[in-house]
């Protein structure tokens, strides 16, 4: 080859090398572009400006009417508990708990002071339940529980001067779908969470416990059955008389409150005909076209084991934000070359992504987000990213977050301002310049669950919210509390609330 002509094959491959550089270029550069289009169209859809949300309490309010007045109307179950009593701090006395929803079971002992001296010691102790009887039979599973029961009662010997044959009073907090009848009582709807006992469906599990410790010899009477927001209700009015309203933010959501009897036309034949009856929402199925939902969110709710129902829940709890990311995440990995021309393998597995995650990946307050490498790194095996990529995966966090804190602001709002309708119409007096003005008086919401307690953007995007739906002076009268296991301490305090020597 000639000089010349080696210089031109050069020339050549010079320029080749070069028009792939730019066509590289122009690629990622039109790649970026579709990733940033793909978000804005996702934070468009889910925004939740002030407007909106106004609209979504509206909504609420209308289903919480329709719950109530009867049922089967509404999103929401709006449950009568038949809890219309709460404890004051005055209860006195040692009382039980059994806290059963899930693999594991904690069963509790509270010794209360009585006038206001609080709780004087409390015990627990988890147990694992063996997964054979998660889907054995009905007998088994309750022997077992109530032995376990009867294990811890005999394990206190003498401690706490009870006399030998003296009934105990338990709390129980079982956390299935049930049809409550009365305060102890209510029949098993179905199992979940992977339970499949034989036997237990349409039967009443206070009974059946019951049976169980009779069989063991075990002197204990159910006083109360109630779920995990009943619970949190009971534990934060124990310590004060302003909490109004309870919410769970966990792996789901839900919420309860206290509603006055003659704003539940649905309690027709029921004895009570005035007064206070907590009322468990069961939010999480909240759902209207308003809620801003986006293709993500129907193709989540397509794809889990009940699509069509627990709408608020699929957008507000931390059961579902970290699969909502992942799945963003993967549509710009896919349609965008997000993280390289690969889509990473790890990332198309559900559920990959926790909450936990997406809370770290969040909250990474380093500038060059240290955090968020490692978290994609170890989580996803995703190596390598760059500055920019990694500020938009805490761009896609901080909108779903906001989304779910938002949503559950305003949902506590729509209570809020259902607590001051139904003082204005039984023309409660007190209740009604308390409630009307919401000044002078304090109402405290009482939150627990994981979600809550260990998210604190969650928790400022949520506060955020309430402040923006009412105003700074009303939500200065409104406090939002984290109240910790109201799933036993609570169901204990209501198991005082209905011992029998309370409710003669
Ligand atoms: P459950 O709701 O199952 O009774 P918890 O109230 O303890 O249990 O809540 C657990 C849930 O809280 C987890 O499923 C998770 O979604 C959420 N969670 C736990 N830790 C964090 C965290 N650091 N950041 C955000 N969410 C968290
Ligand atoms: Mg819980």
């Amino acid at each position: 080859m000639s000089n010349g002509r080696a210089l031109l094959a050069f020339a050549a491959a010079v320029c080749g090398v070069a028009a792939l550089i730019i066509a590289k270029r122009m690629k990622d550069r039109s790649n970026w572009n579709h990733a940033l289009a793909i978000l804005e169209d996702f934070h468009r859809e889910s925004a939740t400006p002030l407007q909106r949300l106004q609209q979504i309490v509206n909504a609420m309010l209308v289903e919480m009417r329709k719950g109530l007045a009867a049922e089967n109307e509404s999103t929401m179950k709006m449950l009568i508990t038949h809890i219309n009593s709460l404890p004051t701090g005055d209860e006195k006395g040692v009382f039980y708990a059994l806290d059963l929803g899930g693999t594991n079971f904690r069963v509790l002992r509270v010794q209360l002071g009585g006038k206001k001296k609080g709780i004087v010691q409390q015990d627990y102790e988890e147990k694992h339940l063996p997964s054979h009887l998660m889907t054995g039979t009905n007998t088994e599973l309750f022997d077992y529980v109530a032995s376990e029961l009867a294990n811890f009662v005999s394990e206190e010997g003498t401690r706490y001067n009870l006399p030998r044959d003296q009934t105990r009073e338990l709390g129980v907090t079982f956390s299935f779908p049930v049809k409550q009848n009365s305060v102890a009582s209510g029949t098993l709807i179905n199992w979940t969470k992977g339970f499949a006992v034989t036997g237990t469906v349409g039967k009443d599990v206070v009974e059946e416990l019951q049976a169980a410790m009779v069989r063991r010899g075990l002197k204990m009477r159910v006083a109360a059955l109630v779920n995990d927001t009943v619970g949190t209700l009971a534990r934060g009015r124990y310590v004060s008389g302003d909490v109004m309203i309870a919410v769970i933010l966990g792996t789901g959501t839900n919420a309860c409150y206290l509603e006055r009897v003659d704003a539940i036309p649905k309690m027709k034949d029921a004895l009570q005909r005035s007064g206070n009856m907590v009322i468990n929402m069961e939010w999480g199925n909240f759902s209207s076209s308003f809620l801003p939902r986006t293709k993500i969110d129907d193709a989540l709710d397509m794809d889990s084991i009940n699509p069509g129902y627990q709408s608020f829940e699929k957008l507000v709890s931390g059961m579902y934000l970290g699969e909502i990311v992942r799945r963003l995440l993967l549509k710009l990995a896919r349609e965008a070359d997000f993280f390289g021309e690969n889509v990473p393998p790890k990332l198309t597995m559900s559920f990959i992504l926790s909450t936990p995650n997406i809370c770290s990946l969040h909250q990474d307050d380093s500038s060059d987000l240290q955090m968020v490498a490692k978290t994609l790194e170890e989580v996803l095996e995703i190596r390598g990213t760059s500055l920019e990529v990694r500020q938009i995966v805490v761009e896609v966090c901080d909108i779903v977050a906001r989304r779910g804190a938002r949503l559950s602001g305003s949902g506590i709002v729509a209570i809020l301002k259902k607590l001051r309708r139904s003082a204005i119409i039984s023309g409660d007096a007190e209740l009604h310049k308390a409630r009307l003005s919401w000044q002078g008086q304090r109402t405290i919401v009482a939150v627990d669950g994981g979600l809550y307690e260990h998210y604190p953007k969650y928790r400022e995007y949520m506060q955020a919210a309430v402040v923006e739906l009412v105003g700074e002076q009303t939500a200065a009268q409104v406090s939002i509390e984290f109240t910790n296991d109201g799933s036993g301490i609570g169901a204990a305090l209501l198991a005082a609330c209905y011992s029998e020597e309370a409710t003669p």
